[in-house]
Parts: C-alpha cells; sequence; structure tokens
C-alpha cells in the first residue's frame, strides 16, 4: 500500500520535469535533489545505524529519557541533580545557544568546531551522543528504516555490534594466544561464546519489537518504514585488544550461521588509530581463519579509508589488497586509498573481474579524509569496472542523507546510468540469500533466463519466475526496486 503512495507521489513529481532521458548535468540544484530523492537506490550497504541518528532526535530522547548534558563538554550524561555544567537535556532542549552548541558537538556541521580535525570531530562525536541511543537501538533502527522509505528506498544491511560488551569481556578473560587462531577459537568455545549468539539473537528480537513499534508496523497507521527489509552486518573493534577483536569475529560467524537475520562480517573503529595500523594484517587473517575466506561468512571490510592526512604511503599500500586476498573480503568499505596500494590497477582489475565492491561515501571521504572531488577515486574505480555503491556512512553525524550522496555524485560527474548502476548494485552485491535476478551484476544487461522479459512488472507471471521469486530473499528485492525504477522512469517520459 505504501508503494502505491510512492508512485502516486512519483506520478506528480512527473508534471514537474518532463525529461525522458534525465541529464543531471544540465539540472539545477533544486532538480537534482527532487530526482535523487524520488529515485529509488535500492538500498543502503554502508550505514552504522547509531551515527545515522540526528542530534535533534538524539535530544529529544534525552529529554524524554530524563538524561543530562554537560554543557561544558557538550555530551550526554546519565540522568543528575542539575547543577555548575550539568543540566538536563529538557532545559538544553529549550535553550538556544546550548541546543545548538549540542547540535555542533555532536555532528560535523561546523568546519573546526574546538579547534578539531572532521576527522577527529567525526570520530570523537560518538562518546558524545551514544548515551542518548544506548537503551533504543528499536528508536534508532526505526529511524534509519523510515529515513530510507521516505527516500524510496526498501532495503538496509545495518551496521550494529551484537552483545558489545559481553564479547569483548570474554575476550579479554581468554586472553590472546599469540596467533594460534586455532587455539584461540578453542578457546573461546570452551568459555562459553556459543552462548551469546542465543543472547544475540534475544537482543535482534527486542531491537525488531522495538522499531516495529516504533513505526507502528501491522496497525493502520504504519509508517513506511515498515516496507524497508533489513539485513545486519557484524561490528567487530578493530581497535580492542585482539582476543576482544577475535571473540568478536567469531561470535559474528556464528551468528552467521544460526540466524538469517545476520549477514556478514565488518571491522570498525579509525582504521588509522595506531593499533589498528599495527594490528592491521593479523586481523584480515582472523577474518580470512574464521569464516575460511568468505565460504563460511561473507566479509564487507572497512578497507583504505586512508588519506596522506592520517596515514603513511607505506600503511596506504596494502589494505585493500590483504582484505581481498588475506580476509576475503567479497566488499570493502570506503577503499579511498585504492589507487595507493601496490599494483593497484591489477587489484582494480581482480575486483572488477570477481566483484568485489567498493562502497563509497563521498560526503564522509570529505569531512574525514580531506578526500573530495577529482582527488576522489570514484571516477577512477568506475572507469575500471570496479563495482560500486554510494552509501551514507554515518549520516546523522555529516547532516545527510542517501539522496544527497546521489546528487552529491551526479555533482561530480555521475550520469544517471551510473546512478541507477550504484542503486542496482547496493541489492545484487547485498549479502542477501538466494540467487540474483540479473547474471551480468555490475552491467545489467542479462536478466535471469526465469524472468527475462518481466522485470519491471509488479508481480511475476505464475511459473519459473514466480518461484525464483519467491525462493530468493535477493530477487525478491530485485523484483520491487526494478518495479519501482520502471514506475520511476515511466513518470518521466
Ligand atoms: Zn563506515
Amino acid at each position: 500500500m505504501r508503494l502505491l503512495g510512492t508512485v502516486a507521489a512519483l506520478a506528480l513529481l512527473s508534471t514537474a520535469s518532463a525529461h525522458a532521458a534525465p541529464d543531471l548535468g544540465k539540472m539545477t540544484s533544486g532538480e537534482l535533489t527532487a530526482f535523487t530523492k524520488a529515485m529509488p537506490k535500492g538500498g543502503e550497504l554502508h550505514n552504522h545505524v547509531s551515527g545515522a541518528i540526528f542530534p535533534e532526535t538524539f535530544l529529544k530522547w534525552a529529554a524524554e529519557d530524563g538524561l543530562c548534558v554537560d554543557v561544558a563538554a557538550l555530551a550526554f550524561r546519565p540522568p543528575c541533580t542539575p547543577a555548575g555544567d550539568l543540566k538536563t537535556a529538557a532545559s538544553v532542549l529549550s535553550n538556544d545557544t546550548q541546543r545548538s552548541a549540542l547540535y555542533d558537538s555532536l555532528t560535523t556541521r561546523e568546519p573546526g568546531f574546538q579547534g578539531r580535525s572532521g576527522h577527529d570531530q567525526f570520530f570523537s562525536a560518538f562518546g558524545r551522543f551514544g548515551l542518548a541511543g544506548d537503551k533504543r537501538p528499536g528508536d534508532e533502527l526505526a529511524e534509519v528504516l523510515d529515513g530510507l522509505a521516505r527516500q524510496n528506498t526498501f532495503y538496509l544491511e545495518a551496521m550494529v555490534t551484537p552483545q558489545a560488551a559481553p564479547s569483548i569481556i570474554l575476550g579479554a578473560k581468554v586472553g590472546w594466544k599469540d596467533g594460534d587462531l586455532a587455539a584461540q577459537k578453542k578457546a573461546l568455545t570452551e568459555a562459553g561464546l556459543d552462548n551469546l549468539v542465543a543472547d544475540a539473537m534475544v537482543e535482534t528480537d527486542a531491537m525488531e519489537a522495538g522499531a516495529r513499534q516504533a513505526l507502528k508496523c501491522g496497525t493502520p497507521q504504519a509508517r513506511p518504514g515498515c516496507q524497508v527489509t533489513v539485513r545486519y552486518l557484524v561490528q567487530a573493534n578493530r581497535i580492542a585488544p585482539l582476543a576482544s577483536t577475535f571473540a568478536q569475529l567469531q561470535l559474528g560467524v556464528a551468528l552467521i550461521q544460526a540466524d538469517k537475520r545476520w549477514v556478514g562480517l565488518q571491522l570498525v573503529a579509525p582504521e588509522d588509530h595506531p593499533s589498528a595500523l599495527a594490528n592491521y594484517s593479523q586481523h584480515m587473517k582472523m577474518v580470512g581463519f574464521l569464516t575460511e575466506q568468505g565460504r563460511l561468512a561473507p566479509a564487507a571490510l572497512h578497507a583504505g579509508e586512508l588519506s596522506f592526512k592520517y596515514a603513511t604511503p607505506g600503511e596506504m599500500s596494502f589494505h585493500i589488497g590483504e582484505a581481498v586476498h588475506v580476509a576475503g573480503a567479497r566488499r570493502i568499505g570506503h577503499g579511498v586509498a585504492l589507487p595507493h596500494e601496490n599494483g593497484a590497477e591489477a587489484l582494480a582489475a581482480e575486483m572488477a573481474a570477481t566483484g568485489v565492491l567498493v562502497e563509497v561515501n563521498l560526503t564522509s571521504n570529505d569531512v574525514i579524509l580531506e578526500v573530495s572531488g577529482k582527488d576522489h577515486p570514484y571516477a577512477w574505480l568506475r572507469q575500471r569496472g570496479v563495482p560500486v555503491s554510494l552509501s551514507t556512512d554515518d549520516a546523522g553525524i555529516l547532516r545527510i542523507d542517501l539522496s544527497h550522496e546521489y546528487a552529491r555524485a551526479a555533482g561530480e560527474g555521475a550520469g544517471y546510468a551510473d546512478l541507477k548502476r550504484s542503486a542496482r548494485n547496493a541489492i545484487a552485491f547485498s549479502f542477501l540469500a538466494g540467487e540474483g535476478l540479473w547474471i551480468d551484476p555490475n552491467v545489467y544487461r542479462r536478466p535471469a533466463k526465469a524472468c527475462a522479459g518481466q522485470l519491471g512488472a509488479v508481480t511475476p507471471k505464475p511459473g519459473p519466475c514466480a518461484d525464483m521469486v519467491a525462493c530468493s530473499d535477493k530477487a525478491r528485492e530485485q523484483w520491487r526496486h526494478e518495479w519501482l525504477l520502471r514506475e520511476f522512469e515511466k513518470a518521466r517520459k
């Protein structure tokens, strides 16, 4: 029902835009914004849920939950008796100066805020807003889902840390076995790591129930976010002690095998942190070992989120190569440093040939790494046929949305065909289960034989195509996307 509403909205929009073949380069900023918002963008593959929440929402929740704000540190604090720099969140909400300073503190909207670089402001913001979202994982998820649906986008692969504290603690208890990964795994299993799988599933149930409640799913007031399909990527912390990172990854693989909602691994925290740099190769070995290079569970790894500003040329020369060859990663988060890799052209050619996608986050890379425009490898990757898909990374901190990133890409030379490919890639290169509707992902000329000639219809004809769509999560999402795409394009003819 909600989808039909979206289509009606598109039909209305078409009266204002009569271009048959969209030439994004000729659009005004307003046209491009409206166009990219209405365009079905398939899904989002790189989204850290807590970083996707805007500070307006955090402050509202904090006021409802009785939290306090330290107005000197500009960070949330537990409920308190107001005194000195500690104010109630409710009072900060109604104080224009304090509210604005808090929003500055929780986002990157004010360049150079408190003398910090974009990089430092970004990574330190998590510690300042964290408390406001810690007890509201369902509300956070609901915000992200509803935001995507509002942008005509219906698939999300959300990065979440399951059993965050227990997995870190268990790792610390077991200790590091000096790189003997088999012994490490055995020790963690004996220490009860598998018990955390059931706990993580209960935690996921609670998060999803909270999101459904916030979105009023299953009621006549159901919000558009109820229509979004969500899967989760396990975040492991790459700046934790080695034994704890390993425990999080081991839990992740077991969870992916036990629960189809969890579909892949990720490694998070600043890649340029001294301990992340020191342990980088060991982390790649861990992922390769635990996943059997992707055979047991796929991985999408932050790699090459580096620039001269925050890493040495040596450090920029091998991270993506090891993620692909040692860890067996099927997607790369950011990949900004790919042209700096040893044998960059050969690596790019290999990624194009084997279908390793780069999740491109233009605004994030600009703010954090200070790499943008012609310095960003986005065009270089496309020229080499490396699959790419646009995503936001942390929309709330960066104050953007997915449509903004599509518009930004268009402003940096991407054509409509590039944006359309990015949207299709967001499902074809997702870790959704099942066979896809395309034989040639990233090219999209050959649909699966069963569905040839049918893509774009509301429903598949009974028979092999309908059977394929019914049996495959990926095909089902692709089917919906192709229909939305057809409607979107039809509305512009
Ligand atoms: Zn990220």
